[in-house]
Parts: structure tokens; sequence; C-alpha cells
């Protein structure tokens, strides 16, 4: 299953916020064998949204974005994904019960727009905050506060699936462009694919969904890199 992943927020770009939801998905798709091919990062802009969401959800199984959810002037997500799917937001009566049942908040009390979802959306209800969140036509939108996001993402893990690739990192305490022509033989011995990750040590992630093989590979790397720990 590919994924794409949008985040949504001008503190993102700005730098002001590290987008650690983008990492934080990352891993957790991946664990569940579901492969990440995209990550975006927008403004807060309904046409921005509206645009990349619509575009991402034509070549990816499913979409999805994080930020913008609350009843603040900035909060435009639910907006650009029901343009990109071609609905109107609209009250969503699940929505305010859940919010009613789960919360302190009076309906009254809540800000106009929160619980204005896209016309059809299934409710993802927020466990650890009030904006809902909703998925539609496989795009899943999500809260963009890290401990909203973790938990919504939680109650829609099940359905991403994909077949788990395994890791093996080797470290190799020699030049990267010196390793070249072993990355090769590596690649035309073994069905693994080999990441290469410079810093401190050149860090080597190789990855398969055959575990046999892939502890083959990384046995013949071992043996033929220096490392000084080893
Ligand atoms: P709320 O319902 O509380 O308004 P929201 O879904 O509207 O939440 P935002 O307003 O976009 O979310 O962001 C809320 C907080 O979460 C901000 O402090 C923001 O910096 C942080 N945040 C948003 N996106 C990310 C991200 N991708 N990674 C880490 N933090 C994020
Ligand atoms: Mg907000």
């Amino acid at each position: 299953m590919q994924v794409a992943l949008v985040t949504v927020g001008d503190e993102l770009l700005a730098g002001d916020t590290v987008n650690t939801n983008a990492a934080w998905l990352g891993e957790r798709l991946a664990e569940r064998g579901a492969s990440v091919e995209r990550v975006v990062v927008l403004p807060d802009r309904v046409t921005d949204i509206a645009r990349t969401v619509n575009e991402l959800r034509a070549e990816y199984d499913a979409v999805l974005v994080t930020g913008g959810l609350g009843p603040t002037h900035d909060d435009l997500t639910m907006e650009g994904v029901a343009a990109a799917v071609g609905v109107p937001v609209e009250e969503h009566p699940e929505a305010v019960a859940w919010i009613a049942d789960h919360s302190d908040y009076s309906h009254a009390d809540l800000v106009d727009g929160t619980t204005h979802l896209p016309k059809g959306a299934r409710l993802l209800p927020n466990d650890e905050g009030v904006a809902p969140g909703c998925a539609i036509e496989g795009i899943y939108v999500l809260p963009g506060v890290p401990t909203e996001m973790k938990a919504m993402f939680e109650r829609v893990a099940d359905e991403f699936a994909g077949e788990y690739r395994h890791v093996r990192t080797v470290e190799a305490d020699e030049p990267e462009s010196a390793l070249v022509g072993r990355f090769a033989e590596l690649r035309e011995r073994f069905d693994v694919t080999v990441g290469s990750y410079p810093g401190d040590h050149v860090r080597v992630k190789l990855q398969s969904a055959d575990e046999a093989e892939l502890d083959r590979a990384a046995a013949w790397l071992r043996e033929r890199v220096e490392n000084v720990s080893q």
C-alpha cells in the first residue's frame, strides 16, 4: 500500500514547528508494511490543500493529512479536503453527539465550524482534544497537535497494511564514496534495498521482506567494510 502524507501549517514552512508528525507517521506506517511515497508540507491555504490532496489521491492508495482542523481562521484543512473531493462541508451530527458525550463542551460553547466535516465523511473522534477528524475516499484527516494526531491514527491504523520489510543496519567507518563498488555487488547478489546515510559513520540500511536473505546480505557486507567498533 502506497501512502502520501500532507502536513498543513504555515508554522511548519517557517520552521517554527518541526514536522514531527510526518516522522512519526512514516515510522508507524513502515511498521505496518505501508510505504510512504510522498511527504508534502503546505501552507494554511484552501486552494493549495485542495489541489495537492486531489493530485495525491489519484496517485496513491491513501492520503493522510494532518493539521489545521480547529476552529480558528487558519484552520482550513476540512474545506480544502472537501473541495478536493467535490463536496461541501456541513455539520456532522455524529461529531456533535460525540463531543457532547465525551467532552465538557456544550454545543453552544463550541466555536462555529468545529463540527463541520466534508459531506459524506466518516467521523474520526478526537480522544485527546475536541476538533474531530474524518475519512473520505481514502483521505484521512487528522489533527496537527501530535498527541491528538497519534491517538486518532491508532483508531485507523488497521486500515494501513502491506508486506513488512525487515531492517538490518551495518555501520562502516569509511568514506561513502569508497563503498560504491561494494553496494553495487551487494545489490547484485542479494534481493535487498540499500540505503546509505553518512554521519559520524556511514549507516547502511538494508531492507527486505525475506529475513533470511536480509541476514545473508548483512553478514556479507559486515565482512567487507571497516568498522572500528567491531
Ligand atoms: P487544534 O484543533 O488544536 O486547532 P489543529 O488540528 O488545528 O489543532 P494546528 O492548528 O495545525 O492543528 O496545529 C496545532 C499545534 O500542533 C501547533 O502547535 C502546531 O505547531 C502543532 N503541529 C501542527 N502540525 C504539526 C506537525 N506536522 N508536526 C508537529 N507539530 C505540529
Ligand atoms: Mg488549529
